[in-house]
């Protein structure tokens, strides 16, 4: 069972956990985009298995009236295994998703994987109509070329600051560099992109420029928050109106996420120091 301290990140061990989750934050207006923890696996047995876990839940997500969709990480569906395993297992799920109407995110990891994922996410959107979205990363100094290519494709891109730190030569690494990048990507996919765009950020300053921008573009837009950052404010938001989306990650690979989230604020450090001493 997943302590109090880490159900606060993590919806739960098991699917069905993870649907009570989406079914809660149903009342309040916010969706929920569902990841299984896991990545990196260097054979294939444990990609495949993580594939027919999301065939399986998106088969359920489709039989509820949930506003509810999946993530899901190249490495944990086969690309360490090898691009072939990683297309044939994401073709699995994203075939899942158009049979039962169910949204299929890829999530972007670092910079290796960048090519292969883009690839997959091109020909598997133009096959299955738009069914699939693809996460960029403004760090990125070729995210801007990348766009350019991007915006034929049909089907969702949403973008991030992104998390994995990469060398100088190929992204920013000063805070500001990528505040800037962010905002002039938003800039160019409010007015390039019409299929919509996820606002992946829990900054309130690029949230109120995604507003701003659509105000001006009409441009449909999404806002996408990571379960338990910023929880009243994707509640705010939704109760104005924008559509909102909450990725809730679940699994029995629970511990490692939540150290990462622990780790990357200290105000998670005094949160879980506080549930621990239960001060
Ligand atoms: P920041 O500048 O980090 O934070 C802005 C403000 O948000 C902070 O001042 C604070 O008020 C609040 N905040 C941010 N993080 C936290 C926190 N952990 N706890 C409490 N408050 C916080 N990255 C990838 O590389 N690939 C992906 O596929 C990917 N998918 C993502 C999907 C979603 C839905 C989200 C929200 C993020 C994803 N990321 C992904 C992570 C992303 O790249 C950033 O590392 C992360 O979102 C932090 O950047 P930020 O835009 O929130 O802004």
């Amino acid at each position: 069972m997943i302590p109090p301290i880490a159900s606060r990140f993590v919806a739960g061990e098991t699917p069905a956990e993870a649907l009570d989750h989406a079914r809660a934050l149903d009342d309040d207006d916010v969706n929920v985009i569902l990841n299984l923890l896991g990545e990196h696996y260097d054979e294939r047995a444990p990609a495949e298995a993580d594939a027919d876990a999301y065939v399986d839940l998106v088969a359920d997500i489709g039989d509820s009236d949930l506003g509810a969709c999946v993530s899901v990480k190249p490495s944990q569906i086969g690309l360490d295994v090898g691009e072939e395993t990683f297309r044939e297992l994401l073709e699995r799920v994203v075939e899942a998703g158009d049979e039962h109407g169910v949204f299929v995110w890829v999530d972007m990891e670092d910079r290796h994987t960048t090519d292969a994922t883009l690839d997959a996410f091109e020909d598997f959107a133009r096959k299955y109509a738009g069914g699939v979205g693809l996460c960029v990363q403004a760090n990125l100094k070729r995210t801007p070329e990348d766009l350019e290519r991007l915006v034929d494709v049909p089907g969702k891109i949403r973008l991030v600051k992104g998390a994995y730190d990469e060398p100088k030569a190929v992204a920013y690494k000063q805070k500001a560099k990528v505040n800037e990048a962010y905002r002039d990507l938003l800039e160019f996919m409010f007015e390039a992109f019409e299929d919509g765009i996820a606002v992946g950020s829990h900054d309130p300053a690029m949230i109120e420029y995604a507003k701003e921008l659509h105000d001006e573009h009409g441009t449909p837009y999404e806002v996408q928050m990571l379960m338990g950052v910023r929880e009243d404010a994707q509640r705010d938001l939704a109760a104005d109106g924008v559509e909102v989306w909450q990725y809730a990650p679940y699994g029995d690979k629970w511990l490692q996420y939540f150290y990462r989230r622990v780790r990357e604020r200290k105000e998670n450090v005094l949160f879980a120091a506080r549930a621990v001493l239960g001060i």
